[in-house]
């Protein structure tokens, strides 16, 4: 086997174990994303109902986030997917309105 034939398996080689290591970062990233998908659907199946008065809590849309809210006004119920989505809403609008205020500012 000459130097080329060796030089070029070699090259060959770190080529397909570049190539490998991607597809395990590629499949991690799909992996973790099918998990978070699957527990941005995580709401429970069991009719919540309110610990105050024992009604049934109904969906209700805030920010694009649904949850559970109490129809006699005892609360709202949001899991820990919902919050972190509704707080990142929350920031992106406080982000909004700090932007706004500089380019008035420049003025
Ligand atoms: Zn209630």
């Amino acid at each position: 086997m000459g130097d080329q034939e060796k030089d070029r398996l070699r090259k060959e080689l770190d080529e397909r174990e570049r190539g490998e290591e991607d597809s395990f970062f590629a499949r991690q990233n799909r992996e973790a994303l099918e998990r978070l998908r699957a527990g941005g659907h995580a709401a429970p199946a069991v009719e919540a109902r309110c610990p105050r008065c024992g009604a049934q809590l109904q969906k209700v849309d805030h920010l694009g986030v649904v949850i559970d809210c109490c129809p006699n006004q005892h609360g709202m119920w949001v899991d820990h997917s919902q919050l972190q989505v509704l707080a990142e809403r929350e920031k992106n609008a406080w982000l909004a309105k700090v932007i706004h205020a500089m380019s008035f500012a420049k003025r």
